[in-house]
């Protein structure tokens, strides 16, 4: 289901042969863009990669484009979707709209399964589906008092490159919850879930102590692209 280096290499190969080697990976209107050939090059690209390469040929004119999800439950323990699964079906039933132009021009569906947004569905598509919990965020009080006493690595070790100095609970989790629904009652870390807004910032620091609830399903929204940064 997932690609290698190996299959990469090949992919690139065929691409110096049939084209300009050069390819955009990941970027907004596909997962891999093979950018620059003559004409007559394009016919045989496409023979080889839906028969050489068995590989999913996806549209980018003015239709639907080809739906993109996160790997999801496949790989990441905060999925609270099977984020593959909706883009499958979300493809196989709308397959024949990737080719002709009977959505609004463009449409796009990107599916995330937690908030974090890894496709960044919300500035990058016309409907977004993202994984979210109605319950609580799961605790092990245990792991926080670790991580307080340095025993485990916050942000699972990113950015120990430099010397943050000692982690503070307070400074890097409670006091950057956007809706200040978190606080520490005695070795205790309390969240007040009625007031969360699902940010994942806690979880994203602490991810050996807290977790996504269990209750899970999706926030839908359709319409106007939102831009990342601000706006
Ligand atoms: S969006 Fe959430 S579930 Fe999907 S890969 Fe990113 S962190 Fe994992
Ligand atoms: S997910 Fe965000 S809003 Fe919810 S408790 Fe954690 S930091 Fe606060």
């Amino acid at each position: 289901k997932f690609y290698n280096s190996k299959f990469l290499r090949r992919l690139c190969d065929m691409w110096d042969h049939r084209g300009s080697g050069i390819c955009n990976f990941h970027g907004s209107t596909g997962d891999v863009i093979f950018i620059g050939t003559t004409t007559d090059q394009l016919e045989p690209t496409f023979f080889d990669l839906s028969h050489q390469f068995d590989m999913d040929l996806g549209g980018s004119g003015s239709n639907l484009r080809t739906p993109a999800c996160c790997m999801g439950k496949a790989r990441c323990e905060w999925s609270c979707l099977d984020t593959q699964a909706i883009c499958y079906d979300l493809t196989m039933t709308y397959q024949d709209e990737l080719h002709r132009p009977a959505f609004p021009y463009k449409f796009k569906f990107k599916i995330s399964g937690c908030p974090n947004n890894c496709v960044a569905a919300i500035a990058r598509s016309c409907t977004s589906i993202i994984g979210t919990w109605r319950d609580q965020i799961r605790i092990d009080q245990k792991a926080v008092q670790a991580y307080i006493g340095g025993e485990i690595a916050p942000n699972a070790g990113a950015f120990s490159d430099r010397d943050w100095g000692p982690f503070d609970i307070q400074k890097e989790v409670i006091d950057l919850c956007p809706s200040g629904c978190m606080w520490m009652d005695g070795n205790e870390l309390k969240i007040d879930d009625r007031e969360c807004t699902r940010c994942m910032h806690c979880i994203n620091v602490m991810p050996s102590a807290l977790r996504p609830g269990v209750d899970c399903g999706a926030t839908i929204l359709n319409g106007a692209k939102a831009p990342i940064l601000e706006g």
